[in-house]
C-alpha cells in the first residue's frame, strides 16, 4: 500500500468513525482543495466492506443535505465515487419542462459520462458545496454513463434531461470541476432570492430580469 492509499483509507475510516459517533460529516464548501483536484480512480483503496460503509454514508449525507447527488471529494476524500438519487416530489409543470423524472438510487465507481447528441439544455442549479446559491447551467439532454456499480459489476446507461444534469454535475466534481465554473454569471442568485424570484419551471424570466 503505498502512503497516498493508506492516508486516503484512514482518511475515509475516520468519516466512518465520525458518522458512527451519531455525527455526519460536513459538506466541504467551495475553497477546500478536494474539489479542485481530479479524485484519483477507485482500485480496491478500500475494501468491500469500508467501500459500502462509506456509499452508504455518501447516501445519508445526500439525504441529510438535502440534495440530489454527491460525489466523494465533497466530504474531502479525492476518490471517483459518487451517489446519485432524484425521487423528490416535484411539481407538474417543473417536471415536464425540466424532463425531470424520478432517478432511483445509485452508486457510481468511476464513472465516465458522453453526450449523446449536440443538444443542450439551460436550467437553474445549485451544488452542497456552493452553499446559498443557485446558477444557470448550459448542459447535454442526452448522455451515456459507463460505471461500476457498488456490486462490482460493470454497468451503462443513458439518461435523458435532469438526469443527464445530475450526472454531469457529479462527474464534474470527480474533475475538479464545480458548477460555478460553467454557470452564466450574471444568472447567479442567493437562494433567497431565487426562491422569491426565478424559481419557474424555465429560466425566461430570470433571463428578461437579470439581463443574461
Ligand atoms: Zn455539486
Amino acid at each position: 500500500m503505498t502512503p497516498e492509499t493508506a492516508a486516503l483509507r484512514l482518511l475515509v475510516l475516520s468519516l466512518l468513525e465520525t458518522a458512527d459517533d451519531g455525527a455526519l460529516p460536513p459538506i466541504v464548501q467551495l475553497g477546500h482543495p478536494a474539489l479542485r483536484r481530479p479524485a484519483v480512480e477507485f482500485d480496491g483503496q478500500l475494501d468491500d466492506a469500508e467501500l459500502a460503509a462509506f456509499l452508504t454514508l455518501m447516501r445519508r449525507v445526500m439525504h441529510e443535505a438535502p440534495g440530489v447527488g454527491l460525489a466523494a471529494p465533497q466530504l474531502g476524500v479525492p476518490l471517483r465515487l459518487a451517489v446519485l438519487e432524484d425521487v423528490f416530489p416535484v411539481d407538474e409543470a417543473v417536471a415536464e419542462v425540466r424532463e425531470r423524472a424520478p432517478l432511483p438510487y445509485f452508486a457510481a465507481i468511476n464513472p465516465r459520462w458522453r453526450a449523446l447528441c449536440e443538444q443542450t439544455a439551460s436550467f437553474y442549479e445549485g451544488c452542497l458545496s456552493f452553499d446559498g446559491y443557485q446558477g444557470v447551467v448550459e448542459r447535454y439532454r442526452r448522455v451515456a454513463l459507463d460505471w461500476t456499480g457498488d456490486d462490482g459489476a460493470a454497468r451503462s446507461d443513458e439518461f435523458t434531461g435532469w438526469q443527464a444534469r445530475i450526472v454531469q454535475h457529479e462527474c464534474d466534481h470527480l474533475d475538479g470541476t464545480v458548477y460555478v465554473d460553467r454557470v452564466v454569471t450574471r444568472s447567479l442568485a442567493s437562494t433567497a432570492e431565487y426562491q422569491g424570484r426565478w424559481a419557474r419551471p424555465d429560466i425566461t424570466e430570470a433571463r428578461a430580469g437579470l439581463g443574461f
